[in-house]
């Protein structure tokens, strides 16, 4: 047999490779940016066009290379960072793979424009997929520009793959805060597509902070500082009453370096035990400073872990220094844990008249008749879905009204009825159907077949989920009113997050006065929702659009719908009256998929009784 065993020629290497370091343009922004504090800059501008994927450029006035380096820092595996395997343990830089340039340049086109100081004229070098097309002299000032350009052009599957802009766009200022954080003495400003989304001047670490997350940041900061002979803290905590539902601002620095690590956030999430509720979610800016030698950075390309050699006195520290911080703020007694805990229910509407929302209701729709659906009503759009499940109750109702039973099973009816709220009138629906509520979290039925049970939650999450998907796409939501305008602050960030997604919002019934650079105005919500949960709702939604894990089937308003019918959907432990649980068993039905939750959870079992006649053998 011949041999058959060939190097890979440089430029398919190279390609390889990249797919480990450029994942997306937000990793050539990062690529970049480190090797800009690597040389030592105190100024870095990036400029980034669609979402990074027609432009990412970033311009530093740092140390700049020689006409040979300029050359060689191409290559794979060059770097000025490292010289031998043992200074890998001894790291002061970011970089040391000497694999980004490379990698960059075998997958985009690249322009390199680069001068040092005691050069008279710098160098202009310009690659495409790892082929040099032009190299020249040129009159540039001290410092790097490197401008990478339609990224990925030579795989078309890995450009297909990226996501929609402002998903990338969300990706570019993750990793843009992460460094900007990290070095607050450097000054950077960010464009994209011609517009300033940051100019952060040189300044300490807590006006870094205030200049990214908005004003209102700077008063939720509580100050954090230690020092031992294995590690020195610095840094922030938000005071807990900012703690937040979602993930929020949660960064930790080890040696000026963004890492991401679940041993430590527990230290720091231990911290505020007691302090905050459960589910909520700390928000910290924590500076690590350890000598290099004592951890270890792990070499793969887009790892932001690292591993201390004395992990557990790390977090023993961290976690008495913040609660140390916290007790020498005092912010423990301002908490209030008795606030109801049943507010976010869309069903409560205690202590206010309530203006009752009109709510699409088919009176005639009753399951438990035989053909039930098929009188007309509102829903014949889904009819052929529903019949399915009309069939569940064909010939129970015969069974039923023969017999003196029926009220004696409603005593099974254990749960309060005392709710504050109704979703309509109970006299105008006088359907028959039978349920009742177990554990205020199931809706049981009698079923022909035998029994059904349904959780509440998940099916309010299918019913709300289409409906707010209807009205996305066909515009007609109710919006109610509010008396008096809600103001909700913001970060920067979420603002920007909040104004992409404003008119889709605004098809669900929210309705905006205005959107100011912190702030919003909120005089219309969704019917249906409860004014007092309208933030939660908003800040869910902010969370679950940034935490948005790529996927193919991503779609703007399927995010939307989903996160707010999770949030607007009655809860587990929401007593409902017999009203309200056959209003949701009839709207459950009148959904095109009425067995699955959005999120593919089951909302209903059903129990035939043969399974159960096996019980009693
Ligand atoms: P690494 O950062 O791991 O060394 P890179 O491929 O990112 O590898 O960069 C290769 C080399 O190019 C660096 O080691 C550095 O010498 C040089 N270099 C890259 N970017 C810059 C820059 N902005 N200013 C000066 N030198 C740079
Ligand atoms: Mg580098």
């Amino acid at each position: 047999m011949p041999d058959i065993i060939q190097l890979l020629p440089d430029h398919v290497a190279n390609q390889i490779a990249a797919g480990e370091v450029v994942q997306r343009p937000a990793s050539v922004v990062k690529e970049l940016l480190e090797n800009a504090i690597d040389a030592g800059a105190t100024k870095i501008s990036v400029v980034v066009k669609d979402a990074g994927k027609t432009l990412v450029q970033v311009t530093d006035n740092g140390v700049g290379m020689s006409t040979t380096d300029a050359r060689l820092s191409f290559e794979r595996h060059a770097t000025s960072k490292i010289k031998t395997a043992e200074d890998l343990f001894n790291l002061h830089t970011k970089g040391f793979r000497g694999e980004a340039l490379a990698s960059i340049a075998a997958i985009a086109h690249v322009e390199l424009k680069t001068k040092t100081e005691e050069a008279e004229i710098g160098t202009k070098i310009c690659i495409e997929g790892s082929t040099v097309v032009s190299q020249e002299a040129e009159v540039v000032p001290q410092g790097t520009t490197i401008a990478v350009k339609n990224l990925f052009y030579n795989i078309p599957a890995r450009r297909n793959f990226l996501k929609s802009n402002p998903v990338e766009t969300r990706h570019i200022i993750d990793e843009f805060h992460r460094v900007a954080l990290a070095h607050p003495q450097v000054a950077f400003s960010m464009v994209h597509n011609g517009s300033d989304v940051f100019n952060l001047p040189p300044s300490n670490i807590r006006q870094r902070i205030v200049n990214i997350f908005g004003s209102k940041t700077n008063q939720k900061l509580v100050p954090v500082t230690e020092e031992t002979e294995i590690v020195k803290v610095n840094g922030f905590v938000l005071k807990p009453e900012f703690a937040r539902k979602s993930r929020g601002e949660q960064f930790f620095f080890v040696n000026d370096r963004f890492i991401k690590s679940p041993y430590l956030h527990h230290a720091v999430s231990s911290a505020f035990e007691g302090l905050i509720r459960d589910r909520m979610h700390p928000g910290y800016f924590l500076f690590l400073e350890v000598k290099p030698t004592t951890i270890d950075i792990n070499i793969h390309p887009t790892k932001t872990e690292i591993k201390f050699d004395d992990e557990h006195s790390i977090y023993a520290m961290l976690r008495s220094t913040i609660k140390h911080g916290l007790g020498q703020f005092s912010v423990a007694p301002v908490l209030d844990f008795n606030k109801d805990s049943s507010f976010d229910t869309p069903y409560e509407y205690s202590k206010k008249s309530p203006v009752l929302p009109t709510i699409e209701v088919d009176r005639d729709f009753n399951p438990f008749k035989e053909g039930g659906a098929k009188s007309g009503g509102g829903f014949t759009k889904y009819k052929d879905k529903s019949t399915n499940w009309e069939s569940l109750y064909v010939g129970l109702k015969g069974e039923l009204s023969g017999s003196t039973d029926e009220t004696d099973v409603t005593q099974i009816e254990f749960e309060s009825e005392e709710v504050t709220g109704r979703l309509f009138d109970t006299n105008e629906t006088d359907s028959g159907q039978l349920t009742f509520q177990l554990q205020q979290k199931y809706i049981i039925s009698p079923i022909k077949s035998g029994l059904m049970v349904i959780h509440q939650h998940l099916a309010h999450q299918r019913i709300l989920y289409e409906e707010l998907l209807r009205n996305m796409t066909v515009k007609e939501a109710v919006s109610q009113q509010l008396l008096f305008p809600m103001e909700i602050e913001l970060s920067k960030p979420d603002m920007e997050i909040l104004q992409k997604v404003r008119e889709q919002l605004e098809h669900t019934g929210f309705h905006f006065e205005s959107f100011s650079e912190e702030k919003i105005s909120i005089s219309g919500i969704p019917v249906g929702l409860n004014d007092s949960s309208a933030g939660k709702v908003l800040d869910q939604l902010i969370t679950d659009i940034r935490d948005e894990v790529p996927d193919a089937s991503f779609s703007l308003n399927d995010l939307l719908a989903k996160s707010m019918a999770k949030s607007m959907a009655v809860r587990t432990g929401t007593a409902l009256n017999k009203a309200e649980r056959e209003h949701l068993v009839n709207r459950l039905f009148a959904c095109k998929e009425p067995s699955v939750s959005p999120d593919n959870t089951q909302v209903l079992i059903t129990l035939d009784v043969t399974e159960l006649d096996k019980r009693f053998m």
